[in-house]
């Protein structure tokens, strides 16, 4: 089962779109999504900062950067 905020989440865009990051989609957003620390805040309700990886560390370019 796939993590239910795949469908607005702007990290599995851009997981999606690189095969070099696809494993990120493979293990948090496909497999291991409740220790996804986008997934916790989101269940949450809390704002999902746009820097913030599965892992808790912060991306070093925004999203839409890492997309291009
Ligand atoms: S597992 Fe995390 S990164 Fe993947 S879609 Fe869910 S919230 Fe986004």
């Amino acid at each position: 089962m796939a993590c239910n905020h795949a469908f607005n989440c702007p990290l599995y865009q851009v997981f999606g779109s690189k095969p070099s990051l696809q494993v990120w989609t493979t293990w948090y957003c496909e497999g291991r999504y409740q220790h996804c620390a986008r997934h916790a805040l989101g269940e949450c309700g809390q704002k999902v900062p746009a820097h913030l990886l599965p892992n808790g560390r912060s991306l070093d370019v925004a999203p839409e950067a890492a997309h291009a």
